[in-house]
């Protein structure tokens, strides 16, 4: 059995050395170059493929992985929005994704930005550095007592509640498919609106499905608190930024935690040191110390790295022995 993964990273080679000690039987080939058409050519004679790159995989690639006898593609991320299912399923080509690779990595990070921001880390980093060592004017906020609502309450929704609970949060939540668990200590609103309205930091835990696009815009910013917080550790596309923005410049909004940004592919995970930016808007929230924005490093830990691996390859190993796998998405 052969499995070639490709777009591999320095940071990722020792869970696929660990897995390969594991697996002795099975051949492990790791190559850097992301999974194209035209790379392809390695795969030749291997029987599956793990994979994780934003870039598509266009339909064609699949008509020649079938071509090639190759069964199955594992991704090591969770989104396949960027994979031509269809074609995958035409050509008979098994699909896995790895659907969840650590919530706490991506709550635990939420959470740490939020007491930065509360606590002007930025204007302190600023003052220090410049040897001023004056507490005024930054006194700072406490997360103990204050409400946060929390938009979506699966996977990483639940760790945020559980963290905040833990500071002394009062929780009021939303969430279409309430938990049972969660709805049983009361912390579940009739619609999205009333956490808006209660909530002094309002954490984002949704997909980025259509429904959801600028789920925070101008109207929604309106019915939230005076001075309350935005979290987005999700998806860019669920914030309109420049409403977000001109309501933390009018005061409307205390800051924001970002990790994500609709206008975030061609720069986040790209290294543009001395390049002036092509986008003003990002440039000026890297600029104003009540935004914190981060290049969607939420997910990236060493606990994550792993399980993204480990999850990839035994879903290629399944796939290849059993015919299919618990994370299968086409298939
Ligand atoms: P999940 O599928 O476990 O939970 C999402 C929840 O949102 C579901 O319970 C769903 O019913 C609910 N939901 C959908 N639309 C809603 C709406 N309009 N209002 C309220 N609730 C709604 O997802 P998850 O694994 O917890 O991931 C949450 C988000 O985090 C996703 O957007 C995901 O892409 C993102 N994410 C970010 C990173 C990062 O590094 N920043 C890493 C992993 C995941």
């Amino acid at each position: 059995m052969k499995i070639i993964a490709y777009a591999v990273r320095e940071d990722e080679k020792a869970a696929f050395a660990q897995w390969q000690g594991e697996n002795p039987d099975i051949e492990v080939k790791l190559v850097s170059t992301e999974l194209t058409v035209a790379s392809l050519e390695e795969a030749r004679g291997f029987d599956a493929i793990v994979a994780f790159q934003t870039g598509e995989y266009p339909a064609d690639l699949f008509d020649r992985m079938q071509a090639m006898g190759i069964k199955d593609l594992s991704v090591r991320n969770v989104g396949v929005d960027n994979l031509n299912l269809a074609s995958a399923k035409q050509n008979g080509i098994t699909i896995t994704n790895v659907p969840a690779y650590s919530p706490n990595a991506v709550a635990e990070f939420a959470v740490s930005q939020v007491l930065k921001l509360l606590r002007n880390a930025k204007a302190y980093d600023r003052k220090i550095s410049q040897h001023d060592f004056r507490w005024a004017p930054n006194v700072a906020g406490e997360i103990n007592g204050k409400t946060v609502g929390v938009l979506g309450t699966g996977r990483i929704g639940q760790v945020m509640i559980k963290i905040m609970q833990g500071f002394g949060a009062k929780i009021v939540a939303y969430d279409p498919f309430p938990n049972p668990d969660l709805a049983k200590q009361g912390i579940y609103l009739d619609s999205p609106d009333d956490v808006l309205k209660q909530a002094d930091i309002v954490s984002l835990h949704v997909p980025a499905t259509k429904d959801n696009f600028h789920l925070i815009n101008q109207d929604t910013i309106a019915e939230m608190r005076d001075g309350a917080i935005i979290v987005n550790v999700s998806r860019g596309a669920l914030i309109d930024t420049t409403a977000l923005v001109t309501a933390v410049k009018n005061g409307k909004l205390a800051g924001a935690v970002l990790d994500t940004y609709e206008n975030e592919a061609s720069f986040f995970n790209h290294d543009l040191r001395g390049q002036t930016l092509s986008d003003p808007l990002l440039t000026e929230m890297l600029s104003m110390d009540e935004i914190l924005l981060t290049p969607h490093i939420a997910f990236y830990t060493d606990i994550a790295v792993g399980n993204m691996v480990r999850v990839s390859l035994d879903s290629a190993k399944d796939v290849l022995t059993t015919g299919t796998a618990p994370t299968v998405v086409v298939g």
